[in-house]
């Protein structure tokens, strides 16, 4: 297959191409290099079998593919509200063009979602047939409301037009890769921990999330790419199911590193949910997928990473 990867230079966008190019595809990975780097890439683009393209998925791109997974926007609460009208239109307009180069060369299209089209749930677990509670004027609707009309645009042109679609609900994942100043708790944490500094826990810490390690979630995607059933384009939840508090989250750092870490406590972020966990029985059933990494060792990996990243 040639594949395109929108975000490939991000920290999931780049494991995908890892990934795929093992599978034996061609990859393409297309990306604005906003919060993604060349460095997650630099040991593909010698591969006669790898090209980068820098481009913004605002505007749109011509290019003859078999599969597009869609990856590229900021992940991180910081990055994505840096520009929140640039986020939503990288959501809005950077899928209606991946949608629109889907139909016109019959490619197959993934979508990366997000649990936060869950925004701050009052189902929990979360499962697919839950419609969310979003708070759609918040600091945090660029992202949330952009995934979601995305998602909308998504099934319209599965209806409408026949394409062929996946929709990936992503909840936490973390690993190597993730920049050094993402922003994002697990990368913040362990940063802070290897320097010395106080961990910077947001609220009192009893908010929870449940973080999946960045191999089982590319294994998902992959799955759910090349699954067939009549069901195909419904929404599939991707995440694990080990729900764990921050305060939990920083005492298990500490077991990692070997000693007692000191914490500062900051302000909540507006909307920022309460608790998180996905119910993965449809990735289970369907894809036959089920993590496996558990969270102690994936974030052994990460430290190392990043022991390597900041020295
Ligand atoms: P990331 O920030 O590392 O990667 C995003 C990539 O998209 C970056 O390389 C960035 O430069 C690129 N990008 C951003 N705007 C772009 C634009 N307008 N045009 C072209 N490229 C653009 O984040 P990530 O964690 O790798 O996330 C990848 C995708 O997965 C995102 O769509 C994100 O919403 C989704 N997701 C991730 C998580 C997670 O926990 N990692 C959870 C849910 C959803
Ligand atoms: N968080 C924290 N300290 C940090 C960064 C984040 O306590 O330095 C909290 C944040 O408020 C949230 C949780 O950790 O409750 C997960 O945040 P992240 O930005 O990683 O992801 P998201 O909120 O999108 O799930």
């Amino acid at each position: 297959m040639r594949v395109l990867v929108t975000g490939g230079a991000g920290f999931l966008g780049s494991h995908l191409c890892d990934r795929l190019l093992d599978d034996g595809h061609e990859v393409i990975a297309l990306d604005n290099l906003f919060t993604g780097a060349k460095r997650n890439i630099r040991h593909l683009l010698d591969r006669k079998d790898f090209e980068f393209l820098r481009h913004d998925v605002v505007n749109p791109v011509l290019l003859e593919v078999d599969w597009v997974f869609n990856l590229a926007c900021p992940a991180s609460p910081v990055h994505y509200q840096y520009n929140p009208v640039k986020t939503i239109k990288t959501s809005v307009l950077g899928t209606l063009h991946m949608l629109g180069l889907a139909k016109r060369v019959k490619a197959r299209i993934l979508q990366a979602s997000t649990s936060e089209v869950y925004g701050d749930p009052q189902e929990h677990p979360q499962s697919e047939t839950y419609w969310g509670h979003v708070n759609p004027i918040g600091p945090r609707s660029c992202y949330d409301e952009g995934k979601r009309v995305a998602e909308s645009l998504m099934m319209d042109y599965h209806r409408q037009n026949k394409v062929d679609i996946r929709i990936a609900r992503i909840f936490n994942t973390y690993g190597p890769r993730m920049a050094v100043g993402d922003g994002r708790v697990a990368s913040n944490f362990i940063v802070q921990g290897l320097k010395g500094e106080r961990l910077t826990v947001y609220g009192d810490g009893s908010q929870t999330r449940s973080f999946c390690y960045v191999s089982d979630l590319v294994d998902g995607l992959v799955r759910l790419m090349n699954y067939k059933g009549e069901d195909a384009a419904e929404p599939v939840n991707l995440g694990t199911t080990d729900e764990l508090s921050m305060n939990d989250l920083v005492a298990l750092l500490g077991r990692i590193l070997g000693r007692d870490l000191e914490v500062e406590y900051g302000p909540l972020p507006d909307n920022d949910p309460v608790r998180r966990r996905p119910n993965i029985s449809r990735a289970r059933e369907r894809l036959g997928w089920e993590p496996g990494v558990p969270l102690s060792e994936g974030l052994g990996k990460t430290v190392e990473y990043f022991r390597e990243a900041t020295s």
